[in-house]
């Protein structure tokens, strides 16, 4: 039985509030920090689109990707822009992103690590939820991609890398569409379901069960903002939040788009950026699809929540700090429209709520999974960009492993912050 350790876990967002249930199980004792409620609208595991695709293993930059810059320079309202105000401090971000994605065989070496931190991720958030009490929350019945034709799927790098990382699925002709999708605008022909990846039925509602897990299991939480790490020598003595010290014998920085600050403060600067998205929820819509689905043109999830019906996604650029571009969320709303034309483009506005927060990505699009170098009682779990809902389950169970000195369950070498370092 490895030592049981007191963990002071940073970030109580879906990676975590995985962490803790996962270190808890290990015996340790754990102190979740979060200034916010856990599973609160300023958390990006609020307002994602739910999906659990495990098959999202690909990363955001591909080959050719520079040509598109100007482009994202120019069009504030693109599925990416990025806001030319925070250009300067974005490019160190930037050339890494575009060098991460300059061949097919990086693009590769990312996906074959993703798969790895992705496989059967379905399963384990339905066993995460069935222990917190939610099973109803996380379904496994597969997503649907959707397409102008069939040749926007065949020209896609990503499809032919998924294949050769062991992503399969059913190819869908135009009328096998309109089957399974009869009120799906009939401009999209070609269809791709995979299987294999589920949803989550409510993200926020599903991270505030799984931190009442963790608090019934006997977590405690402290509502405070953390603003330092303090080390004697290479050992940690205590996270420091705004509101005092907290003695502990480790601690995970789990704090998403929000971590960049505490690794800076112990000597390591991370590559951190946040890709700033949307999301548009209709309350009690007249239509929408029957099954989760993705539209390639609008690079958006449109995706059945308790609370309505969902389109999420696209990508800003523009820091922390900047003051939300609500025509984006406006963008997805029309796009809404456009993809479901019987849904009526007079829905009251009390009826369609809109969300704005923070992916917290590396340029690589693969999370940051290991010790600080200042001292491996320190466990980065962050960076997880585009699919930290599905990455949290495995990334929690790996956090564990780490605190409790045991081998990891996947080769975390892809994810080592090291990589940046
Ligand atoms: C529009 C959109 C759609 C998405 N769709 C999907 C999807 O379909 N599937 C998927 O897998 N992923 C999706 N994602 C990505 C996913 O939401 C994130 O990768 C994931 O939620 C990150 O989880 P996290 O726990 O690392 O961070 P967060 O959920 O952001 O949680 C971080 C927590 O840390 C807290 N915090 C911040 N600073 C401090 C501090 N100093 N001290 C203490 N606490 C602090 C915050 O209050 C917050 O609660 C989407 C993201 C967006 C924006």
């Amino acid at each position: 039985m490895p030592q049981s350790r007191h963990v002071a876990i940073i970030g109580a967002g879906a990676v975590g509030v995985i962490s803790a249930i996962e270190a808890l199980r290990e015996g340790h004792r754990v102190t979740l920090i979060d200034p916010g409620e856990p599973g609160g609208e300023q958390a990006a595991s609020y307002g994602n689109a739910g999906w659990l695709s495990s098959h999202s293993v690909i990363p955001p930059a591909e080959p050719g990707v520079w040509k598109k810059v100007p482009g994202y320079l120019m069009d504030p309202l693109g599925p990416l822009a990025i806001r030319w105000s925070y250009l300067p401090k974005a490019l160190p971000w930037l050339i890494k992103y575009l060098l991460s994605g300059w061949t097919e065989a990086r693009v590769e070496t990312t996906a074959v690590a993703l798969r790895d931190l992705l496989k059967d991720a379905p399963l384990l958030h339905r066993k995460l939820a069935e222990e917190a009490g939610v099973p109803e929350l996380i379904e496994r019945n597969g997503v649907m991609h959707v397409f102008p034709s069939r040749g926007n799927f065949d020209n896609d790098l990503g499809w032919r890398v998924r294949k050769r990382v062991g992503v399969d699925w059913l190819e869908l002709s135009a009328d096998e569409m309109r089957q399974r999708e009869p009120d799906l605008h009939p401009r999209y022909t070609f269809g791709v379901v995979v299987e294999e990846a589920g949803r989550c039925r409510d993200p926020g509602a599903y991270v505030a069960a799984l931190a009442q897990h963790a608090l019934a299991s006997g977590a405690t939480l402290v509502r405070a903002k953390a603003i330092g790490l303090n080390l004697s020598g290479n050992k940690l003595v205590a996270v420091l939040t705004e509101t005092g010290e907290i003695a502990c014998d480790a601690a995970v920085i789990a704090a998403g788009a929000h971590s960049k600050r505490l690794t800076a403060s112990i000597g390591d600067p991370l590559p951190l950026e946040t890709e700033r998205g949307y999301h548009v929820m209709i309350e009690n819509p007249e239509t929408g699809p029957r099954s989760s689905m993705m539209a390639s043109d609008a690079k958006m999830v449109v995706n059945w929540t308790d609370k309505g019906l969902r389109a999420a996604g696209t990508v800003e650029i523009a820091g922390l700090e900047a003051e939300p571009n609500w025509k984006r969320a406006e963008i997805l709303r029309n796009n809404l429209f456009s993809m479901f034309p019987k849904l009526p483009t007079d829905i009251p506005a009390s009826r369609i709520k809109t969300w704005f927060g923070h992916r917290p990505s590396m340029p690589d699009g693969r999370p940051c999974i290991g010790y600080a170098r200042a001292s491996r009682d320190i466990v980065y779990a962050f960076g997880h960009g585009h699919v930290g809902l599905v990455g949290s389950a495995r990334t929690g169970r790996l956090v564990a492993q780490l605190l409790s000195g045991k081998p990891p369950e996947i080769p975390l070498a892809p994810f080592s912050p090291d990589r940046f370092l």
